[in-house]
């Protein structure tokens, strides 16, 4: 690929789940950083963890759903250090 000073950004989302026609797509966070952020969720999903945070942060539960789904950033962490890493 030839360089001409821009720029590009991709951003690729893969759904962990059928999605019905007219659902509201939402998208955790925590897929994509480690730990950087905090901030209150607004999703009214019946499962909210109310203050969305990084994949830190997350139930071991959940950081098992999201194997395979995860940020290339995230996946790797997880693979170069997984047991190393300090987790909640
Ligand atoms: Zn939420």
């Amino acid at each position: 690929m030839e360089w001409t000073g821009y720029r590009y950004l991709l951003i690729l989302f893969v759904a962990i789940r059928d999605i019905r026609q007219g659902e509201e797509v939402t998208f955790d966070y925590a897929m994509t950083d480690w730990d950087y952020f905090e901030f209150l969720c607004n999703c009214r999903e019946c499962d909210c963890r109310n203050v969305v945070r990084g994949f830190k942060f997350l139930p071991a539960g959940k950081r098992e759903e999201y194997k395979g789904f995860l940020s290339l950033h995230l996946e790797r962490l997880l693979k170069e250090f997984g047991s190393q890493l300090n987790l909640q």
